[in-house]
């Protein structure tokens, strides 16, 4: 399903993935960066998606809609 980024919000320092905070982008098993950001997205689903993002997908995915 398509999603649309709509906003990010970046965080003042990266926080390192544990239990509960996970890259939303890329999952445990395969991101093991920082996260940096608080990202909320929008799909055919739902109009708020609220995603944290490591650094790569950051720099990699964003496409932000207006
Ligand atoms: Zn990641």
């Amino acid at each position: 399903m398509k999603s649309k980024v709509r906003k990010i919000e970046r965080w003042d320092a990266p926080v390192p993935q544990r239990d509960d905070t996970l890259c939303s982008a890329h999952g445990k098993a395969s991101c093991s960066r920082d996260l940096v950001a608080t990202v909320i997205l929008s799909d055919a689903g739902s109009d708020h998606i609220k995603w944290t993002v490591c650094q790569h997908w950051l720099d990699h995915e964003p496409a932000v809609g207006e």
